[in-house]
């Protein structure tokens, strides 16, 4: 059981079906998000079935999941799904809130880099998921992550800053 319309959910189903004999495919409206050739590479695997006006009202199971209770979100009918497990693919939200204020945020809410890891703010550096959409990994974060502390030290000292003051100043 897999639940979401963007290509996240249609990414995840298609991985599930390496494990899974049945992948259904939950989604609240009729379109999806999703890119064409995810939704048609989806379509075209056996394994996946697609649910579509579906919503999600209760997962069932006491110590394991054991269905779902569904209702059809145009007519309202319920039904109850068996299922082995459940997967949530809702996409990704960043969670830049506290700097959206301060640097700047593109149309999905990642903070923009300007020339290696900068911010607009000069001094602030940017590293790992809060500007990735597109890769979201922990060695990528990592390498983003070496890259701002080198050029955080490079900063510093261009700044003649050398002893670990106290730097930031929300
Ligand atoms: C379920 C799951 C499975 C994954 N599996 C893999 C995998 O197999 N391989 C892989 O490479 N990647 C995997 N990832 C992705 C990987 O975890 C991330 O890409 C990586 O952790 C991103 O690192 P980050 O440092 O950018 O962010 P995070 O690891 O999210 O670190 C951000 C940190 O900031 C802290 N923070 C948030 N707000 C504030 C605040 N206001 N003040 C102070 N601190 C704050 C948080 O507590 C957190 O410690 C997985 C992610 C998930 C969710």
């Amino acid at each position: 059981m897999r639940r979401g319309g963007g290509d996240t959910a249609f990414e995840e189903a298609s991985y599930l079906t390496r494990f899974a004999s049945k992948v259904h495919m939950l989604h609240r409206r009729d379109e999806f998000r999703a890119s064409r050739i995810m939704v048609d590479r989806a379509k075209q695997n056996p394994k996946i079935e697609i649910h579509t006006n579906t919503a999600v009202d209760e997962v069932l199971g006491d110590e394991k999941v054991s269905g779902l209770r569904l209702s059809d979100t145009l007519t309202g009918k319920e039904r109850v799904m068996p299922a082995d497990g459940v997967f949530i693919a809702i996409g990704h939200k960043p969670n830049t809130e506290a700097f959206r204020d301060w640097l700047e945020v593109d149309a999905k809410g990642y903070l923009v880099i300007h020339d290696e890891t900068n911010s607009r703010i000069e001094g602030v550096f940017i590293a790992g998921d809060v500007h990735d959409h597109r890769y979201r990994q922990a060695v990528t974060a990592a390498g983003d992550g070496c890259m701002a502390a080198i050029d955080a030290e490079r900063w510093l000292e261009s700044q003649g800053i050398h002893e670990a003051n106290t730097l930031t100043a929300w």
